[in-house]
């Protein structure tokens, strides 16, 4: 019987097994997942679980027995080297496949320098939240390091619990190199709004771990911020040395085709934040660290491998959410490529604000702030890559509702 081994039991080891399934796959399915954990979400763990409005049962990906899917499950095993179409784990035992799926996401990076420190965090597993939520529970005082969106979130969080909270930013405007500027002061805004000091164009030159149990960041000017506790989301890091045994590069990701197959590979696919697929949107090759992507890319790959439709629209563009303070931040499209942004929609505060992102007068991306029945009405205009006038004239109507 033909064998699909999925790595990675998280959002897009665990869609690719349910869409196997779903698409009519009969074959052995095992799935490999170095957590202890049955797949669970990873975004209440800035939100809802962090802030403990959620139990973590709530955060489980399947609905039901796992068994269910006709699954054998390899829980607490890591994949850690391929002989031939076999995956080592870490327990010695093989698993030979007819076809591999890796979705093996990605892990926090961490600082040069940073002590392992029972108060100082990075969020990516729900041990992680569970330690975060620990140290915020008793802390008075939190030390954001990157105002990226893992650290937005949990500046949020622990703002709304009562905690004071420091953000440390290098660049001159948060999200800046994301959102361009004016979208980025915003963001900025967001926090500061809501009481967060928020210190941009700051360099961390070290942590000094505090007499009392806290934390300091000793910055490049002298200064020095301590905090009882602290988290850093300074972005993530790519681990395929497991893979070498592939000979295909791994440098910046698993490079994928339009279906998920691993460049050079025959029978080897990537999914999720691991995966660089070449997009059939945009033609040139993109890692999505988003949750959508990762499950549009399970259904994509799952397809194929069962020799199913492949019934993902051409016209898909990246999709991210946020949620702070109560608003949700939305962004579709690609940023990346805008040579301007464009106000759409002002109502003179942050709720509400829409910002289009044009690129040689075309249409690439579109920001809300908690306005999703806009956003969803500019999503058809990003996919088209609507002219600037079409934009305008869709914004003046939309305005008029
Ligand atoms: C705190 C947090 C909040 C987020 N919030 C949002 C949000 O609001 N909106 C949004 O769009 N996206 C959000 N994301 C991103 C989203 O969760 C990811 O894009 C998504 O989880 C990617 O799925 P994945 O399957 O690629 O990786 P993961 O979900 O990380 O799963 C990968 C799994 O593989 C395991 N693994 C790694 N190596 C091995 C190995 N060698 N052997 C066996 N197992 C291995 C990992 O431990 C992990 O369990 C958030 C992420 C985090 C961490």
């Amino acid at each position: 019987m033909v064998h699909v081994v999925v790595v990675g039991a998280g959002l897009g080891g665990l869609r690719t097994v349910e869409f196997l399934r779903a698409a009519g796959f009969s074959g052995r399915i095992s799935l490999v997942g170095d957590e202890a954990h049955e797949p669970y979400d990873r975004p209440p763990l800035s939100k809802q679980i962090l802030a403990g409005t959620w139990p973590e049962e709530r955060a489980a990906l399947h609905r039901g027995e796992l068994a269910d899917l006709g699954v054998t499950v390899h829980l607490g095993r890591s994949a850690i080297g391929l002989d031939g179409d076999a995956v080592e784990l870490d327990d010695g035992s093989q698993l030979r496949y007819d076809t591999l799926v890796v979705a093996t996401g990605v892990r926090p990076r961490r600082l040069p320098g940073q002590p392992d420190h029972p108060e100082l965090h990075v969020l990516r597993t729900l041990e992680d939240c569970r330690a975060l939520r620990g140290s915020i529970s008793r802390a008075r005082s939190l030390l954001v390091v990157g105002a990226g969106f893992i650290g937005a979130e949990v500046a949020a969080t622990a703002r709304v619990a009562g905690l004071e909270v420091t953000m440390l930013e290098a660049l001159p405007v948060p999200f800046a190199r994301v959102l361009g500027e004016q979208m980025g002061l915003l963001c900025a805004r967001l926090q500061t709004d809501n009481g967060v000091t928020v210190r941009c164009g700051v360099r961390l030159v070290d942590f000094v771990v505090d007499d009392g149990g806290g934390i300091a960041a000793l910055l490049a000017d002298g200064s020095v911020v301590a905090a009882d506790c602290g988290v850093v989301g300074v972005g993530t890091v790519i681990d395929c040395g497991w893979l070498a045994g592939l000979g295909v590069s791994t440098e910046g990701g698993l490079l994928c085709d339009t279906t998920g197959l691993v460049e050079g590979t025959g029978n080897v696919y990537g999914v999720g934040d691991i995966a660089a697929w070449r997009h059939p949107t945009y033609g040139d090759r993109l890692r999505i660290e988003h949750w959508t992507s990762a499950t549009e890319q399970a259904a994509v790959v799952a397809q194929h491998v069962a020799g199913a439709e492949v019934t993902r629209l051409a016209d898909a563009v990246p999709y991210f959410w946020s949620d702070q303070y109560g608003l949700t931040l939305q962004l579709i499209g690609r940023c990346d490529l805008a040579t301007s942004v464009e106000l759409l929609h002002d109502p003179g505060m942050i709720k509400g604000t829409v910002a289009g992102y044009f690129a040689d007068g075309a249409l690439v991306a579109v920001l809300a702030f908690h306005a999703p029945r806009l956003l969803n009405r500019y999503r058809r205009l990003v996919a088209a890559g609507a002219s600037e006038q079409e934009v305008r004239s869709a914004a003046t109507e939309l305005a008029s509702r």
